[in-house]
């Protein structure tokens, strides 16, 4: 099978399952984890932020951040389609009793100029905004990149409106290798940052959270609550090391066979897709015009090998990650042509 449901089903590297099983262990709900200290160290320095915390997965990592930022009976402003919205189980209303105020994008990318109308003050109306979301990479919106001029002009107008922001960087390593910056440069201006090992840099599991160190510190009381206090995490985060320190490397890799990918699909009749928009290691296109739904067309890849899922009824979603390769990429476009083309002799 070709997966490219989404980076998330990598499989750990032998030298990844090799540090796992040598790591140095402790209690980390004690603090004595050596190896999770160790990560949490390396993802405030690649981070540039005070401190970091582990943390089971990314869903658990905006959980606490969106917490940390915001006061019950407040608004979280996000785009339409984030993550904090669509798929994490309203844990914005049912942990940090905040609404969310949704603005329709086109790609994801949101600007200043469409938040600073909603951003509520204090009024006997109104709930006040507590936090802004940003996601980096844009997940739905297909990969795509903010602008470090954009994340700078969000946080000052925010921070001037006394209002914090969280980044959504559950793939932010492929915004930085995408950009050619260093994360810590796409960051600097926001609050709060989580980051998946687990998606696009491999880790079997796990999420970070940075920020503020007096922000971490209670981060972690949440995460206790939230039922997210490990022990010997230590053997995750071994494999969370060699994530941030080597997968990330590479990711440009990864970026560069999803626009192959995106090219070779590009050309497919019936699919609608602006390879030049690829930025990073997902590819969103449209299938409408081929008469197939999502649902069909992913049953019929899977007929033949490749797995892709569906976004709605008439979109794809398709991702690039190490456990593919370019001639793998270029097999699924084959499938692909294949699988549209037996719609017009049906
Ligand atoms: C995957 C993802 C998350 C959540 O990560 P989990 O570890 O699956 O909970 C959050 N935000 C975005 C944009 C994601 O793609």
């Amino acid at each position: 099978m070709i997966d490219l449901r989404s980076d998330t089903v990598t499989k750990p590297t032998p030298e990844m399952r090799r540090a796992m099983a040598e790591a140095e262990v402790g209690d980390d709900v004690y603090g004595e984890d050596p190896t999770v200290n160790l990560l949490e160290q390396r993802a405030a320095e690649i981070t540039g932020k005070e401190a970091a915390l582990f943390v089971p997965t990314g869903t658990m990592g905006n959980t606490i951040a969106v917490k940390l930022l915001t006061e019950h009976g407040q608004e979280v402003i996000c785009d339409s389609r984030a993550h904090i919205l669509d798929y994490e189980l309203s844990m914005t209303a049912w942990f940090s009793g905040c609404l969310i105020r949704a603005i329709p994008t086109e790609d994801g990318i949101l600007e200043w100029s469409q938040i600073r109308p909603l951003v509520k003050p204090v009024h006997p109306h109104y709930a006040p905004t507590g936090a802004i979301e940003i996601e980096n990479t844009h997940n739905m919106g297909g990969g795509t990149v903010y602008s470090l001029a954009a994340i700078r002009e969000i946080s000052n107008g925010a921070h001037e409106l006394g209002v914090k922001v969280h980044m959504d960087g559950a793939r932010v390593f492929n915004a930085a290798a995408a950009l050619r910056v260093p994360v810590e440069d796409i960051v600097a201006p926001v609050d709060t940052v989580m980051f998946c090992l687990s998606k696009a840099l491999g880790a079997p599991a796990g999420s970070m959270v940075a920020g503020p160190a007096a922000l971490i510190d209670k981060g972690r009381l949440l995460r206790k609550r939230l039922g997210g206090g490990m022990r010997q995490a230590g053997v995750l985060a071994a494999a969370g090391l060699i994530a941030l320190e080597e997968t990330r490397t590479r990711l440009s890799e990864d970026h560069a066979n999803a626009r192959f990918f995106a090219e070779g699909v590009a050309r497919i009749h019936g699919v609608e897709l602006d390879p030049r928009k690829v930025a990073t290691n997902i590819v969103v296109f449209d299938i409408g015009a081929t008469g197939l739904t999502s649902g069909e067309l992913s049953r019929r890849l899977k007929q033949r090998g490749v797995l892709i899922n569906g976004i709605g009824h008439s979109h794809m979603r398709a991702v690039t990650h190490y456990d593919v390769t370019r001639a793998e990429c270029a097999q699924a476009v084959e499938t692909l042509a294949e699988a549209v083309a037996r719609v017009a002799i049906n």
